[in-house]
């Protein structure tokens, strides 16, 4: 989790490859519907333009179809999701409470992000609609934040670096939580 820009895409996408497990990206799947011009894809289009979230129902149908794939058996990286406390509620149904090992949180300089958004290029990241998705990260993601830590599951991760370095940063996350995929971890074995 953590802001636009932040960098989740990028590692989460290479600490799935190096963990051999699917990286689940809500935000790439939306943009892969808009692009394929599916029925969901049209629905979500403007949405996404304009730095809004898409309605937790069609969300978390996607997602649920998602993890229901045969190569998320053993697991996945989740990136993007959940972003609302409905979307948390809807995971805890479909994987339980515990079913997660971690959430990797990326703090990062809010200005940097800025710089790097614009640089992207994507047709969403215009500088009006960087701010708006920066609120709307705020007002209704940044609170699940708490959800988790209560949960003991949060590990903060410095994302300014180069991609090499966070990446690393991650995997010895990771491995200093034990939280590889089907590892469990006991409250009183995260180090304080
Ligand atoms: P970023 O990392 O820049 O926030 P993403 O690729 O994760 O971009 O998401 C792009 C857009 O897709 C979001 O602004 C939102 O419109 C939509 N989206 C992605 N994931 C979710 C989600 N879990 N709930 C609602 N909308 C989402």
């Amino acid at each position: 989790m953590g802001p636009p820009g932040a960098g989740k895409g990028t590692q989460a996408s290479r600490v799935a490859h190096e963990l051999g497990v699917p990286h689940v990206s809500t935000g790439e799947m939306f943009r892969d519907h808009a692009a394929a011009g599916t029925e969901l894809g049209r629905k979500v289009q403007a949405i996404m333009a304009a730095g809004e979230y898409v309605p937790d129902e069609l969300t978390v149908a996607m997602l649920e179809e998602r993890l229901a794939e045969p190569d998320a058996e053993q697991g996945f990286i989740l990136d993007g999701f959940p972003r609302t406390e409905g979307q948390v509620a809807a995971l805890d149904t479909l994987i339980g409470e515990d079913g997660l090992d971690g959430v990797v949180v990326f703090e990062v300089d809010e200005d940097e992000l800025v710089q790097r958004l614009l640089t992207r290029g994507r047709v969403d990241d215009t500088e009006d609609t960087i701010r708006y998705r920066f609120r709307v990260f705020r007002d209704q993601t940044a609170p699940l934040l708490a959800i988790y830590g209560r949960r003991g599951l949060l590990v903060s991760i410095d994302g300014i670096g180069d991609i090499d370095e966070v990446t690393e940063r991650i995997l010895s996350a990771i491995e200093a939580y034990d939280l590889r995929p089907g590892a469990i971890i006991e409250e009183s074995e995260i180090p304080q």
